[in-house]
């Protein structure tokens, strides 16, 4: 990077760390991101004189409130939750809600943030937010976790709608949780819409909803090895995590003729060295979904496999890493040790998986190296169809949704070629913040100081 770009973003850090002090996770995305786009802003001086990096870095609104709710023992109980309402210049605010300990009002923004990019990059008409709360769904009964939705819900309908904001699920919100969040919408606000993604198929769900963010993930790996004239085809595919992403990036990296080594959860990994073929994965599927048990129950019951705990699948070889739990989950040394056991393709399952560190080791190795903003989008995207689907009042096929999955994921690929191509080589990080920028940029600009 020249010298008076780093200076610039050098200086442009220093004022968002002060405004938003102790936000890690918020400083390391906004840094990736201002990385890209400095030298661009730099040379189109009506972006710089409009302050856009300011602006987009500045969240329209973020509600806080408290939940409170009631355990099976009688005890009350209160949590914190959050909706980042960040950025609405390319449509209504989109993004998934987390439940886990670890959510702060950092991880939120950083994922918001995040969530803008991404959003423009599907070509939808969605704009950015991310929201949830530091309740902890992990021994929670049924009946816990559907008081703390409806009470949840209670707060949260006054600041969401079809027009206005569309959550969704993410870590530790999935069909269940959605289900009980639009019930209580549904009955809150008396309206039957589409305010609510990732809904059963009885009430306004679509098909491909659950595989979206893993198959698209996986066709967004298969579009970079394509370009070189590659596939996933025969290569052996290590994936982290157990939850929605990972178990359909498995399934669909297996359709295409890939060998998947390995799952995990925060116990451990499990590596399996025949692979983790389709029967083994609705055993994963019936294991997480249905029993809420353990990855390690797998190596008991298939005997070739072996569990290790505390671990992360990065030390396995393998030619295809698919990173699809968490964020920070791959830092600088385990990027060093896929490289040197010979992986060629990375592409981002979670949301920030790799450290700023292992982002680099990766993009300076000159590997394929698909950004979460990019390679998981799939997810999102159907969320996007969904909504469609909804004010149209009808329910598109399986295949017509996979159809328009592909091709989404396909022109998210172009776009990051048209933006990031250096030579010869792809720069998708490059490629796929400036793509997502450009839109949004153009819509702000176009608004004038709003
Ligand atoms: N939480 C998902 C994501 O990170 C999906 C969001 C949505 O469907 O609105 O993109």
């Amino acid at each position: 990077m020249l010298k008076f770009v780093r200076e610039e973003v050098e200086s442009f850090m220093q004022g968002l760390v002060k405004r938003n002090p102790g936000e890690d996770e918020f400083h390391q995305a906004v840094r990736e991101v201002t990385e890209s786009l400095m030298p661009f802003i730099l040379q189109h001086p009506r972006y710089k004189q409009a302050q856009l990096l300011e602006r987009l870095t500045e969240p329209d609104r973020i509600i806080i409130f408290r939940v409170t709710w009631e355990d099976d023992e009688g005890n009350f109980r209160a949590n914190r939750a959050w909706r980042v309402q960040f950025n609405n210049s390319i449509g209504p605010y989109k993004g998934g809600l987390r439940f886990h300990p670890s959510v702060t009002q950092s991880v939120l923004k950083f994922l918001g943030f995040e969530q803008i990019f991404k959003n423009s990059l599907t070509g939808l008409p969605m704009g950015g937010a991310k929201g949830g709360s530091n309740f902890n769904p992990k021994g929670k009964s049924e009946h816990e976790v559907m008081r703390f939705c409806h009470s949840m819900m209670i707060e949260l309908h006054r600041h969401i709608g079809e027009n206005t904001d569309i959550p969704a699920g993410d870590i530790g919100v999935g069909g269940r949780e959605i289900s009980y969040l639009f019930g209580q919408y549904k009955r809150l606000s008396n309206t039957f819409v589409g305010t609510l993604t990732g809904k059963g198929l009885s009430f306004g769900g679509s098909l491909v909803r659950t595989e979206a963010t893993g198959y698209g993930c996986v066709y967004f790996c298969e579009n970079m090895l394509n370009r070189l004239d590659d596939s996933i085809k025969g290569k052996s595919v290590c994936i982290s995590g157990s939850g929605n992403v990972a178990i359909y990036a498995a399934e669909m990296a297996g359709k295409l003729g890939g060998k998947v080594l390995t799952l995990s959860d925060s116990g451990g990994v499990i590596h399996d060295p025949d692979g983790i073929d389709e029967e083994k994965l609705a055993y994963v599927k019936e294991l997480k979904e249905k029993q809420r048990g353990r990855i390690s129950e797998y190596a008991e019951k298939y005997r070739k496999a072996t569990f290790h705990a505390d671990r992360r699948p990065w030390h396995i070889p393998c030619d295809v890493a698919l990173p699809c739990a968490t964020q920070n989950e791959i830092d600088q040394q385990d990027a060093e040790t896929l490289l040197k056991n010979g992986c060629i393709a990375v592409a981002e399952g979670a949301n920030m998986p790799s450290t700023l560190e292992a982002m680099k080791a990766f993009r300076e190795a000159n590997i394929l190296f698909g950004p979460a903003k990019a390679a998981n989008a799939g997810g999102v995207a159907v969320s996007g169809l969904e909504q469609s689907q909804n004010s149209l009042r009808l329910q598109w096929t399986h295949e017509e949704v996979n159809t328009k999955l592909k091709s989404i994921m396909k022109e998210i690929h172009e776009k990051c070629v048209h933006y990031g191509t250096k030579g010869d080589h792809v720069d998708y990080v490059d490629g796929a913040n400036l793509a997502g920028f450009v839109k949004i940029a153009e819509s702000m600009l176009a608004y004038g100081a709003v």
